[in-house]
């Protein structure tokens, strides 16, 4: 065969299946771009696991009506111009990726009106084929509704779990970002129940209430701010008595990002040394809030992985701190413990 340049759409569709993955990650998607918006309010519709509907509201900025069509095109983004840009980006998105995947592989509707105009945009676009717009009523913010996805990738298609496994994901990546963003209120509805809220009050307790159950959140151990030079750890780590078989219960966020990294969860497994019985695993939610310079959060299309500039002084300080909150917690401890506090 010739070597030939794809057709846009079939380009379009490969690069897709960097960014979405299963239907969580359209969740996902959407969650960073209303929240990069400035949504105070979140709801989300899923049906049948999110492969028949996945439905975003957002009270966010909106997109205006001329700029409607630019944002569905790949790389298109408002969050930065320059590669100098990612040095100080205080957004989650900036790839200008998502949502030219997403309308690649599924039918998207898009209703928007951006702060200050008067009327609102319909957009449809179907497996990338932009087919109408329109000027519509509707109040300011952002709903994006994607259906079928996967309709033109087979391929994918039979790749997708079974509904339940789905809805598990989307449930999970939803409490991540209710624990990561308790100022914003998160409202997850599927197949008509009403499956997850948080208050939206601002504290992070009240969110933990919500994802774990007050049973749990109640064994939960604040840790004490630390601001060691520009490194700032909080969040909450769970009494040595709540621990669990694995570690998927560690949840780290760097800069209001949801990352997994092995080394930062071990950092906070050590800091449970001599607590924990062998093959228990703690349970922790922990923020860490770095200068943008300082992690390279470009490494990988979904974000999930980051890369640390002075990894060692991360982890010692998440260590530290989780130590410092569990040997706070239990004055009858052994003096040996406390010395270990230290290192
Ligand atoms: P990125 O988030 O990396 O910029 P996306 O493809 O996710 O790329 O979105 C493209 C652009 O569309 C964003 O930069 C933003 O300007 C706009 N946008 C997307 N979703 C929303 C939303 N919910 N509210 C306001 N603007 C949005
Ligand atoms: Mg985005």
């Amino acid at each position: 065969m010739p070597i030939r340049i794809l057709s846009e759409t079939v380009a379009a569709q490969i690069a897709a299946g960097e960014v979405v993955e299963r239907p969580a990650s359209v969740v996902k998607e959407l969650l960073e771009n209303a929240l990069d918006a400035g949504a105070g309010i979140i709801s989300i519709e899923v049906r049948e696991g999110g492969r028949r509907l996945i439905r975003l509201s957002d009270d966010g900025c909106g997109i205006p009506a001329e700029q409607v069509q630019i944002a569905f095109q790949r790389h298109s983004t408002s969050k930065l111009s320059s590669v100098a840009d990612l040095a100080a980006i205080g957004t989650l998105g900036f790839r200008g990726e998502a949502l030219a995947s997403i309308v690649s592989v599924a039918q998207v509707t898009v209703i928007t009106r951006a702060r200050g105009e008067t009327a609102g945009t319909r957009l449809r676009v179907d497996g990338g084929q932009i087919l109408e717009q329109e000027r519509v009523g509707a109040p300011q913010g952002t709903v994006v509704g994607v259906e079928n996805l996967f309709f033109n990738v087979p391929a994918r298609l039979k790749f997708l779990r079974s509904t339940t496994t789905e809805k598990r994901h989307i449930g999970a990546l939803v409490s991540r970002y209710a624990m990561a963003y308790p100022a914003v209120r998160f409202r997850l509805v599927h197949d008509g129940r009403l499956v997850f809220q948080s208050p939206g009050s601002g504290e992070l307790r009240d969110a933990l209430i919500e994802v774990f159950g007050l049973e749990t959140a109640i064994q939960m151990l604040a840790l004490g701010e630390e601001d060691d030079s520009e490194i700032r750890v909080h969040g909450y780590a769970g009494a040595p008595s709540l621990s669990r078989a694995n570690r998927t219960q560690i949840t780290l966020f760097v800069n209001g990002r949801w990352v997994q990294d092995p080394g930062l969860a071990f950092a906070v497994i050590q800091a449970y040394h001599t607590m924990l019985m062998t093959g228990r695993y703690p349970v922790a939610v922990i923020m860490i809030e770095l200068p943008p310079a300082e992690v390279d959060v470009n490494v990988h299309p979904t974000k999930a992985e980051i890369r640390f500039r002075d990894k060692e002084s991360i982890f010692r300080a998440v260590q530290r701190v989780v130590r410092r909150a569990l040997i706070d917690s239990s004055p009858g401890r052994p003096a040996e413990l406390a010395a270990g506090a230290e290192d």
